[in-house]
């Protein structure tokens, strides 16, 4: 399936030049060509070799939309970044795709807040994030994920399974059956939630996908150090 009208990496004067990994706010409804997923129109997702994946499959659902607007702190969070992707929609009125944003760490986003703004009004932003975030989980649910990953990974810190059951159980994001219960946990899910986790926080593969742009080279690269980490936290 096509994002857009026309094939777009054609027409996306980022995709053309091969710097930028390039999301899509997609037109149409489908399906992740990985993992099966939903997706509507309005979702983020990325069109790698014409397949259209859901960023949690394309290895960018760790990061956080920063709209553009202003200036200053998608310089700044460029900067903090190890990883940027540029948002794109397609205009139907002028006939090609325009960047409404970048996706970018959540840490970037506040490194670059902090700099930009006064202290109070980083806080209060960071408040207004907070409560979205809460907003976006179910307590009960998320406790019963994050006991669910410390039985896997008895070697997990406490703190990283509670920060995996976050990112992998966040509503919207459909990356852990949430229909099954907390009882049934599906624990492929978990599994790879861990995974993405370690490939992000643990290795250099968010700095090797920047510079790669090939998700298949820059995961060749960082699967021994992955495997290492799975072994420890899975020995406890
Ligand atoms: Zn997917």
């Amino acid at each position: 399936m096509k994002p857009g009208p026309t094939d777009p990496s054609s027409r996306d004067p980022a995709a053309a030049k091969g710097t930028d990994i390039v999301v899509f706010i997609t037109r149409h409804d489908g399906k992740c060509a990985e993992c099966g997923a939903d997706f509507f129109r309005g979702n983020f997702i990325r069109v790698e070799e014409q397949r259209a994946l859901c960023l949690g499959c394309a290895d960018l659902g760790h990061l956080e939309y920063l709209p553009r607007g202003d200036v200053a702190i998608t310089r700044r969070a460029t900067k903090h970044s190890p990883l940027r992707a540029v948002v794109v929609e397609w205009s139907r009125s002028r006939q090609r795709y325009e960047r409404q944003g970048i996706l970018v760490t959540p840490e970037a986003i506040r490194a670059a807040e902090a700099e930009s703004l006064s202290d109070a009004e980083a806080r209060a932003r960071e408040r207004e994030r907070a409560a979205d975030r809460r907003a976006a989980q179910e307590p009960v649910f998320l406790a019963a994920l994050t006991a669910a990953i410390r039985a896997q990974y008895p070697g997990c810190p406490p703190a990283e399974a509670e920060r995996i059951a976050g990112w992998a159980g966040a509503k919207h994001s459909g990356r852990v059956g949430r229909t099954a219960g907390a009882k049934s946990l599906d624990l492929e899910p978990l599994r790879l939630a861990v995974i993405a986790h370690i490939r992000h926080e643990h290795t250099a593969y968010d700095r090797l996908l920047m510079r790669h742009g090939d998700r298949n080279l820059a995961r060749q690269e960082v699967w021994p150090v992955i495997e290492d980490v799975v072994r420890r936290w899975s020995a406890g």
